[in-house]
């Protein structure tokens, strides 16, 4: 079903795409909907409204979209409440593991044949899913290969929530090495920027934190949201509510090396950016993280190390190091381990809180829309 879509133009270096290209709508699902609407929809049908909660409680807490299981509906409602309530959002195209089993990368085919991935990572103490946004990303920056394949649409709240069920479901069914385990995190870490696709993410985000049969009931301290600084959505961020984790992508302590690795710093400066991160911090009481990729000879310098401190000092803050997970064809590549080091050693030095992020699942093209690109 690829009939009506259409391959997004490659963005030109530093162009910006902020709307998604309009397209047909995926179905519309018990994740899209808040309680009283699911009530509506059923209600709609004829049939009572409590059934929407039983459905939802299938959904969420069960994690079952198998109509047959719902033993409590009588069987005759069953698939008329599936279609209206838990249609089919995406299927799998491709399933790659590393990590013996215990990462898992999935690439989804949407209803319109977007692509789009989502990668679980269990670790001893929580599983961490990571999940896409958008198809595509209209961010452009040049080290990412989501960026560089342009936006080809936003995806639903639906679409967003489906595919952390679909890693607890594996998780519950102990598919996953490890015995039966629940998703502890999220990271809005796939394709796509969150806070470009703002009201689809914040309707995920209540449906992660909300109790069944809401929602999952996750604790909102496990659940980050990345973005690569869009200020005004920031702040409209802090004010919801929802004490979620910022990670904010500088990747450059500087203007001038920034406005070309995230191209969106030509609207929203460093220092506006940071005004924005710190102001999140003190309404939420969150520390903000702030990632880094390190290219090398790029942006790896000491005297950026020193300089990033410098921007952090005294802050709610903390650095997420990432060695740069070089895309094909691009010249760049991750920094030499010295130099690695000496940047720790820094930001150390200046008083900031840093780790370097691990490289789970390298070998299944883990990060950033490396797979979808493949395809
Ligand atoms: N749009 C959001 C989420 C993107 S992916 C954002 O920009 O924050 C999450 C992180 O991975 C971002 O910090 C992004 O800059 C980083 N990233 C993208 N491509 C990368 C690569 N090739 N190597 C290392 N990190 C990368």
């Amino acid at each position: 079903m690829t009939d009506d879509l259409e391959t997004p133009r490659r963005p030109t270096p530093g162009e910006l795409t902020f709307t998604s290209p309009r397209r047909s709508k995926p179905p519309r699902h018990l994740a899209d909907m808040t309680t009283a609407d699911r009530r509506e929809a059923v209600t709609a049908l004829g049939l009572p409204a409590f059934r929407a909660d039983q459905v939802s409680r299938h959904y969420f807490h069960r994690l079952s979209a198998d109509p047959t299981e719902w033993t409590d509906v009588p069987a005759a409602q069953r698939e008329q409440l599936a279609h209206a309530l838990t249609p089919t959002l995406m299927t799998p195209v491709r399933e790659l593991t590393a990590d013996r089993g215990t990462t898992r990368k999935t690439l989804w085919r949407l209803h319109d044949g977007s692509l789009v991935e989502s990668v679980l990572m269990r670790y001893p103490d929580r599983v961490t899913m990571c999940v896409s946004s958008q198809a595509g990303c209209g961010m452009n920056c040049p080290f990412c290969a989501t960026g560089q394949a342009g936006l080809t649409r936003n995806m639903s709240t639906g679409e967003i929530v489906e595919q952390v069920v679909s890693g607890a479901r594996q998780l519950a069914a102990g598919d996953v090495p490890g015995g039966p385990g629940r998703v502890s995190n999220v990271v809005f870490m796939g394709m796509g920027e969150p806070l470009a696709n703002y009201k689809a993410v914040i309707g995920a985000l209540h449906r992660f934190v909300d109790p069944s049969p809401a929602g999952l009931g996750m604790s909102a301290r496990g659940i980050t949201v990345s973005t690569v600084g869009l200020v005004p959505r920031i702040r409209e961020l802090a004010a919801e509510g929802l004490p979620v984790t910022l990670a904010v992508s500088l990747h450059a302590p500087d203007d001038e090396l920034r406005d070309t690795l995230v191209p969106v710093n030509t609207r929203w400066k460093v220092s506006e950016v940071l005004d924005a991160a710190w102001e999140y911090a003190r309404t939420t009481k969150r520390r903000v993280s702030i990632e880094y990729a390190l290219i090398k000879d790029i942006n790896d310098q000491a005297w950026r190390a020193d300089l990033l401190a410098k921007r952090l000092r005294g802050k709610l803050v903390h650095v997420n190091l990432i060695p740069l997970n070089p895309t094909p064809g691009s010249k760049w590549t991750a920094s030499r381990p010295e130099d690695e080091r000496e940047f720790v050693r820094r930001l150390e030095a200046g008083g900031i809180a840093v780790t370097v992020r691990d490289t789970r699942g390298r070998e299944i093209d883990g990060a950033c829309g490396q797979l979808a690109a493949a395809e």
